[in-house]
Order: structure tokens, then sequence, then C-alpha cells
């Protein structure tokens, strides 16, 4: 029976087959070649009409029609464009930035002249920019600055199904200035078909339907839930690779996030080495929301004649970014997903079986060009009954705090009472409030005060932002923004290679120096690789990631300019280090915690047990009082950037 190979089995036989092959032409050609060929085009002028006629529309069609990349050309070749620009929202920066940078292409213009995008600390875009694609909290951000929108003319809030957080609220604000702004087009896309609840939250829109998938796609599951997904995975695209016709169709795998993906390609690497040569070659090309940008190219790049590509990705992969030529999809069935505890205040990000909505749109990843496979490595019987139907929207399991001030910073003061479509939590909603008045941002009756006013200029988390203001008042602004900067740049600040790892290790012990604690191991980075003039050299010396140095240094840049904006002076003080720890505290105190007997903590606020992470210059020094960046759960509940807090 089935076609196997070491103990992944699915329940029926998979045959090879092939496709034809297309002749050979010019990439330009190609181009506006294929824009013609996708689905959206047939419709191009009805759905211009549909936008005349309508002021809010409602555009539903399966993921790779065309909705991001073509719609907003059309809307700028019919156009709109002279009265204003066309935003694009994208939940993913990832998907911002590689939209953008297709519709340049196609448009034959340079990425961040007439078509830019911008995410957060990062903005591609100039005078010149007529489309601008965004992730959905940048546009969020653009209300505090103009909250008519007036320079656009056309809002498409894209994916809208995603149902981020952003998203939802971005809902609920252009609903509101779509009424006193008749002139403004609202577009909502969407890739699934609950398009009617959409419709029915913008006063019963009407939904324009670009018609379905043309290619049928086989699902298999396998006999017997796979113990080890990552495994499993990677024999079922090997065997894959190996039975089938090279030419006949890439692999997309989803997997939960970067280091998975990263594992998954090792033992990739080192497996098809291991097949020798007389196997097809097997290209392999991550995608994940961190990819540096210019690796992210390499997954559109058309697949060599006689080699077989396999996408490693995470949910970007599911509906916001379109890799043309999948013919197999493998599925785990999980994602990672943010959960918030309004009790305990907790958010983590676990690893979670998927809804049978997203089983079905990356299923559907494998037919568009031609009839597709999918493989899920979870039983029939697990998709039917462990499934929920769909994905919780983010709103009703994330923390609002910064949600909350944005919206408080718009004027908006009655958020009981905000036209939410996924309205959150009451519990949520209050703790939110409860904290930004812990942190001086709100007074007791709910209003935003000055220093909530300061705090909403930055696009960080309130506490983050509640030390940046707080850094004014113990002159210490330039290191604070280094601080701040380092925390925002990712988790990956250290490099440690497998074979170099006790290297790696002394060199990071080298800014732990009298037990400073981590915050300021982490300024002492920063400044001695500014003391370097941003040396290259400096960062591989001391096991320091240079990518991530030199996103910091992009991030403190920008939290400099708005210093400026919101009248905080560049002050320093790094001969005394107790006023820079007062400005973290500041901001960080509701993260205390205090030592017992046996070396674990408990948090000052919720009676719960946390541990100091292994990676912490203050993991051995274990501080009686201390506070800390972020909880991460791995095999325990552990603190990440951890500062000695003085107890008085
Ligand atoms: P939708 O928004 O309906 O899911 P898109 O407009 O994103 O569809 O995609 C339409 C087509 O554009 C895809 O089939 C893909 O071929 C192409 N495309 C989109 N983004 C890129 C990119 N960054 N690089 C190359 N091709 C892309
Ligand atoms: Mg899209």
């Amino acid at each position: 029976k089935a076609s196997v190979m070491d103990g992944v089995e699915f329940e029926d036989e998979v045959p090879a087959e092939s496709l034809d092959k297309s002749t050979e032409k010019s990439a330009f050609e190609k181009l506006q070649e294929g824009r013609k060929t996708l689905p959206v085009y047939k419709y191009r002028d009805e759905l211009l009409q549909a936008v005349e006629d309508h002021q809010v529309l409602v555009i539903v069609g399966e993921t790779g029609s065309g909705k991001t990349t073509q719609i907003p050309q059309y809307l700028h070749e019919a156009g709109y464009t002279k009265r204003g620009k066309i935003g694009c929202t994208q939940p993913r920066r990832v998907a911002a930035m590689s939209v953008a940078a297709r519709v340049s292409q196609e448009m034959g213009v340079k990425l961040g002249h007439e078509v830019g995008y911008a995410i957060r600390f990062e903005d591609c875009t100039s005078e010149k920019t007529v489309l601008k694609y965004m992730t959905d909290g940048m546009l969020l951000r653009e209300f505090l600055v103009e909250p008519n929108l007036e320079g656009y003319s056309v809002v498409m809030v894209d994916e809208a199904h995603e149902r981020t957080l952003s998203t939802g609220i971005l809902f609920g604000l252009v609903k509101d200035i779509a009424r006193f702004r008749p002139d403004l087009k609202l577009l909502i896309s969407s890739a699934t078909l609950d398009a009617a609840k959409f419709s029915d939250y913008f006063d019963s829109a009407p939904i324009f339907k670009i018609p379905g998938r043309p290619f049928e796609v086989e699902v298999h599951y396998t006999k017997a839930p796979e113990a080890d997904y990552l495994d499993a995975a990677i024999v079922t695209a090997l065997q894959i690779h190996v039975t089938q016709q090279p030419g006949d169709g890439d692999i997309l795998i989803f997997f939960t996030g970067q280091e998975e993906i990263e594992t998954a390609e090792e033992i990739l690497k080192h497996r098809t080495r291991g097949l020798g040569t007389k196997i097809p070659e097997l290209i392999i090309c991550p995608i994940y929301a961190n990819l540096p940008t210019e690796l992210q190219a390499k997954i559109f790049e058309p697949t060599p004649e006689g080699a077989r590509k396999v996408v490693l990705a995470t949910n970007i992969a599911e509906t916001s970014v379109t890799i043309d030529g999948i013919k197999y999809v493998i599925d785990p069935g999980f994602c990672k997903m943010k959960s918030y505890n309004p009790r305990t205040g907790m958010e983590s990000l676990l690893v979670t079986p998927i809804s049978k909505a997203s089983a079905t749109q990356r299923a559907g990843r494998s037919g568009r060009t031609g009839p597709g496979k999918c493989f899920r490595l979870y039983t029939a019987y697990n998709h039917d009954n462990d499934m929920d139907d769909n994905t919780v929207p983010e709103i009703q399991r994330t923390n609002l705090a910064n949600v909350v001030l944005t919206l408080k910073s718009l004027g908006i003061h009655d958020l009981v009472h905000f036209d939410f479509m996924d309205p959150p939590p009451a519990e949520a909603l209050l703790k939110a409030l409860e904290l930004l008045f812990a942190l001086g941002a709100l007074n007791k009756l709910g209003e935003l005060t000055k220093v909530g006013r300061r705090m909403a200029e930055f696009p960080l988390d309130p506490m983050l932002s509640k030390m940046i203001v707080a850094s004014e008042k113990y002159q210490c602004s330039e290191e604070i923004i280094s601080i701040a900067a380092m925390l925002s740049a990712g988790s990956s600040i250290f490099y440690r290679p497998k074979d170099k790892q006790v290297h790696a290790d002394i060199a990071r012990t080298n800014f732990h120096t009298g037990n400073v604690g981590d915050h300021i191991a982490l300024l002492k980075i920063y400044s001695s690789w500014k003391e370097t003039n941003y040396s290259t050299q400096w960062c591989y010396e001391n096991y320091i990631q240079v990518r991530s140095m030199k996103r910091a240094r992009d991030i403190r840049d920008q939290l400099e300019g708005l210093l400026e904006r919101v009248e905080i002076k560049p002050m320093s003080n790094s001969n005394d280090l107790e006023p820079i720890k007062k400005a973290i505290t500041a901001g960080f105190f509701p993260h205390t915690a205090r030592m017992q007997k046996n070396g674990s903590y408990r948090k000052a606020k919720t009676p719960q047990t946390v541990y100091i992470h292994p990676s912490s210059g203050l993991a051995q020094v274990l501080p009686r009082w201390v506070i800390y960046h972020e909880l991460v759960l791995t095999t325990k509940e552990y603190m990440r950037q951890v500062t000695e807090l003085k107890p008085e």
C-alpha cells in the first residue's frame, strides 16, 4: 500500500506525475503576462465600477488571486491616486515589504518611490509614494498624526480574515471616519468566506467575490498521530522529493517559528548530503518574520530546471505571502499563538494546534497552479474532533495596554462602547486600564495624563515607553533609549555557535562584570560597539550578532527623534548606574519578583513562581529582589533580562 519512508504513513498512495513546462520568456514580459493571468484580472472593470458605486466594499478572493498586488494598481491606473494615496494594510511586516517590492517591479519603479512600505522602525516611502503598503499597526499610528487620514483617497484593510489586534481596532476607526469623509473609499479584503461578518459590521456593505480556486487539492492524513512532527515533516518532504519528478512542483512546509525552521534547515541539509548526488538538487528556502530582507527575495525566485524548492515557512505563507509553483504542502498542524491571561497579566506565545479554517487555507496553498497535494501530519479524527473551527481573534487573547493607550490618545474615552467587531473580554480591558493607571498614563478618571500623552508617541509597549519618559527625571535619556532599542531589537543579540559555546559564553560574561544586571549589560554592549564606530569585526570578536546590533541602531535613531518630539533632552549619566536602574524601574515595577528559599522567585503582584533565565548574568547571583523585562515559557517560566532591585 502507501509509499512510506521511515515512519510517516499516509492513508493512501501518492502516484508520481509531471506537468508541462512553460517556455522561456524575458522576466518583464513574464511579469506583465503574469498579471493578466491572475483571477482578479478578469474582474478589473467590474471591480472598479463597484468601488466607484460604493464607499465601502468587502472583497473576497482566495489567496493568490491578486487582491493585494493588483487592486491598488488598478485603482492607481483608474486615477484614484490623483486625490490622495492608496494605503493597503497587512498584518505582517514581511508581507508588507515583499508585496511592495513586487508591485514596484510590476510598475517598473524603484521601491520607495511611487510604491513604498512602512513597518515599525522602517519607513521606505517618499514624497512620491502613491501606493503605500504598511502593517496595520502603522496605519493605526498614523491616526495619531492625521485623524482623518486626509492624505488617503483609498484605504484597503487587507487580510481582514486574520483578525489581528490592530486590524480589529482599524475597523472601528475607519468605519468612523468613512462617515464624515464621503470621498474616502474603504476596501476590506479577505481570503475566507466569513465576509458576511465584515459586511454586517460595515452596515451591510456589498461583497465583491473573486471566484474561486481552480484546482483540486488531495488531502492525506497520517494513520496515527506523529510524536515528532518536525522529523515527520522532513521525512515526508524527502519522500516526496525522491519519489516525485523534480520538475513537477515545489514543497511548502509550515513550521511554528524561526528556531524550528532553522533546525529543519540543518537536518534537511545534513540528510540530503547523505543521499549523495543521485537525487535532484533540493533548494531550501526559509521564510519567517525576522528573515533579513536580502534573503526574502530568494523564496520567490523560480526554481531552476531539474531542481526542487522546499519552502520552510511560518504562518506567513498561510495567506499573507503567495509563493508560486507549490504543489505539495506539508502541514504539521501547529502554529505559535499568543495567549493572555488577564487574571495574572501573563502573555505567552505557545505552540498550539491550528484551527480547521487554517488547515483549509494551508492545504489550498498547493492547488494554485495545478492540482495539489496536502499532507497533514495528524489524523482525520484529530482534524474533525480536536481542532476549533476558527482561530480566536487576537483582540480576545492579548494584552490590551498598548491599544488602550492608543485609543485614549485618539480621544476615544469610552472604550466599553467602542464599536469593536470582536469585543475584547471586559477583564482584559480592565487590566489594561489598571496598568496604564499604575504607570501614570491615565488619571483616576481614566483620562490621559501628560505622561500618557508622551508615552503614546512611542511605538513601544507602555512599560518601555514609561521607562523612556521617566529617563527625563533621572537625566539618563541617552542610556535609556539605548537599552530600549536593544530590548526591542530581538532576542538574538548573542551569537552562540555550537562548536564555540565556551568562547561565546566567556565573551558574554565580559559585559556582566560587577553583576550589573542584564539591562546594563545590554547598554554596555551597545556603547562598546558605538565606541568602535559600529565595527563588524568587534561583533565577531565578541560573539554578538551584527544584524541585531544594526537593527538596534536603527531603532535607537528613531527613538532619538521621538525624544525630541516629546521634548526630552538627550542627557547622559553613564558614570552612575543608579539613575538608569531607577528609570527602568519606573516602567517595569509591575514586573517585580522576590527570591524564595529554593532559588526560585515569586512575582510580587500575583502568586506565581518564576525563575531567572539561565542566560542571564544574574542567574548565579540570585538577588533578593529583581525586576524583569519579560517572561518566557520554555521548560519553566523564565524571567528574561533581569536587573537587581533595591528593596528601598
Ligand atoms: P492575494 O492578495 O489575493 O493573496 P497577491 O496579490 O498577494 O494575491 O498575489 C498575486 C500573485 O502575485 C501571486 O500569485 C504571486 O505570483 C505574485 N506575488 C505576490 N507577491 C510576490 C513577491 N513578493 N514576489 C514574487 N511574486 C509575488
Ligand atoms: Mg493578499
